[in-house]
């Protein structure tokens, strides 16, 4: 599923009508007929139902909308909030047949106190206002209706495209119809995956109103959102002939004095993903602490000073298909040699947490690599590493991290709900799993041990970066759908979770 820009999905429109031949008026008419089949299943037949439509384009699937819901039956009013001379295009066709059919327009323009009135009064009400082209602050009268409908809390709202007033690319948000369901017309826009956008939203529907993939593909950008059944599609099986071998051998690297747990959780979750072999590289004072906590996990224990790495891990000694550093490593002169060496090492590469402190130190050597590197910021971290403010990043956080991803040809895991995966060529896969339940320490390095087992069993390391990533936020919307409160789940009870979410996979 294509995730694009205003301009974008602009140009999409333009292929499809201009070079393919499918006319304005015939696209308006199916995103009107696909939208009212979602409302058709979701409403009451007995709700009293207000559309409210703009001039635009939005406004067209809004006529199409109200025409298609009379004519089930359901009572529905349709408002016209600007002028009748304001409607063109496609969007004045629509009218027409909406028209046409026998149905009333109800005037906004010269009957504001009626629509303040009855506005109360409706059970459902279907914005259809403003799209993807509206510029700048909202004007009058949107501005007193936004606010209005907002008010109301027994109105179910649902938007047509984005909610009116929501900028398609994302950005500062002043007045805005929250939405309780948004219905998107063929492609989710940008802004349902950033922040504060998002919230307008509510829940996402996507509707496909046959625009050609011929024309979807036209985008320069590819961006796309990764669902259920691309990890169906890309996860790999476990043959009977397979052995600890067919799965790999990972090492995880990290711990400190004070920080024992983070490499446990790393490790453990390594191995609930399907590690065929996993060894735990540790500062030698931590031993003791760490080996009887995974009885499944060999141990390599390091030269420690102050309970931190102090001498160098020699991996001529290991036999290893890919490697996952930082976990609550801590920053020293000895941590950052490790990374260093961990680097030259010919294997796919996890950087995350303390193994991305050191950044700068560590550029030239990512990029002699050639081995796949993946590193795993959260925006904070991000931010350090690019020497920019949080805020730079959170705005902007498609571009900042495809641009990352890019300088120094890297697979960059930016995140956060909605982590977004970029792969050194700059493709991006946004994932649609996980709930606040994950913002709590130590669910990042479970991530780390899902990604490093994932590389391990999957060919391609796209598909096995944004299966885990998905897996990941799937256990704890798992937990939270059983039951388990968001305040209460613990990194390990995600660890504890990937095991169904797995199993659910294959079933
Ligand atoms: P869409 O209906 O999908 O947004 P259009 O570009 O066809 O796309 O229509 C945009 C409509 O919204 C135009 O009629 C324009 O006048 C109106 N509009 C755009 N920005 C604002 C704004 N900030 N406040 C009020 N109306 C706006
Ligand atoms: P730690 O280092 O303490 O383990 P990180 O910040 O590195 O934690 O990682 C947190 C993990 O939890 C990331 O995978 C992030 O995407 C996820 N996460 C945090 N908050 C949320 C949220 N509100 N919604 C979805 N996922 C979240
Ligand atoms: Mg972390």
């Amino acid at each position: 599923m294509r995730i694009v820009t205003a301009s974008e999905m602009y140009a999409i429109d333009r292929y499809t009508t201009e070079q393919i031949g499918i006319s304005e008026d015939s696209l308006m008419e199916n995103a009107g007929q696909a939208v009212a089949r979602v409302l058709c299943e979701r409403i009451q037949p007995a709700a009293r139902i207000a559309v409210l439509t703009g001039t635009g384009n939005n406004g067209g699937d809004g006529f199409v909308v109200a025409r298609v819901l009379k004519s089930y039956g359901y009572m529905t009013d349709l408002w016209l909030i600007p002028p009748k001379e304001k409607v063109k295009g496609a969007a004045k066709k629509a009218l027409e047949i909406y028209e046409n059919s026998g149905d009333e327009v109800k005037n906004y323009i010269g009957n504001e106190q009626e629509f303040f009135e009855q506005i109360h009064r409706y059970d459902v009400l279907i914005d259809a206002m403003l799209g993807i082209g509206v510029k700048g602050s909202i004007k009058s009268p949107y501005k007193e209706i936004i606010d209005k409908v907002n008010q109301i809390d027994e109105l179910t709202v649902y938007a047509v495209d984005v909610p009116s007033g929501v900028p398609a690319d994302g950005g500062e948000v002043e007045t805005a119809i929250r939405a309780d369901v948004t219905i998107t017309i063929q492609c989710p826009k940008l802004s349902a995956y950033t922040f504060p956008t998002a919230d307008y939203y509510g829940e996402l529907i996507v509707v496909d109103i046959g625009i050609p993939p011929r024309a979807l593909e036209t985008t320069a950008t590819f961006r796309q959102a990764w669902v259920e059944e691309d990890v169906r599609r890309t996860l790999p099986t476990r043959n009977r002939s397979s052995h600890k071998g067919t799965y790999g051998k990972g090492i995880v690297i990290g711990g400190s004095r004070n920080m024992t747990g983070a490499i446990t959780l790393t490790a453990k979750a390594a191995l609930r993903s399907g590690a065929g072999l996993l060894t735990m590289a540790i500062p030698d004072d931590i031993y003791s602490v760490v080996a009887n906590r995974i009885p499944e996990a060999m141990q390599h224990p390091c030269p420690s000073e102050n309970g931190s790495f102090a001498g160098d891990i020699d991996f001529a000694q290991l036999d290893i298909d890919a490697i996952a550093v930082g976990p609550g490593m801590g920053r020293t002169e000895g941590t950052k040699r490790i990374v260093q060496t961990v680097l030259e090492q010919d294997v796919p590469v996890v950087l995350d947490a303390d193994a991305l402190f050191f950044w700068n130190e560590y550029a030239s050597f990512v990029k002699k690599r050639t081995s796949p590197t993946i590193v795993t910021p959260h925006p904070g971290e991000l931010a350090r590493m690019l020497g920019v403010s949080i805020h730079d990043v959170e705005k902007n956080r498609f571009g900042v991290s495809k641009q990352f991803a890019m300088d120094y040809g890297l697979y960059v895991v930016l995140k956060g709900p909605y982590t977004i995966v970029t792969t050194p060529d700059g493709k991006q896969y946004v994932n649609t799993t996980g709930n606040p339940a994950l913002a709590k320490g130590g669910s990042g390095d479970v991530l780390t041990g899902i990604i490093v087992a994932f590389l391990m069993q999957h060919d391609s390391v796209q598909a096995a970066v944004s299966n885990a990533v998905w897996v990941h936020g799937k256990a704890a919307d798992f937990l939270v759908q059983k039951g388990h409160s968001p305040f209460s789940v613990l990194a390990t009870d995600v660890i504890d979770a990937i095991s169904p979410v797995l199993f659910q996979l294959r079933e």
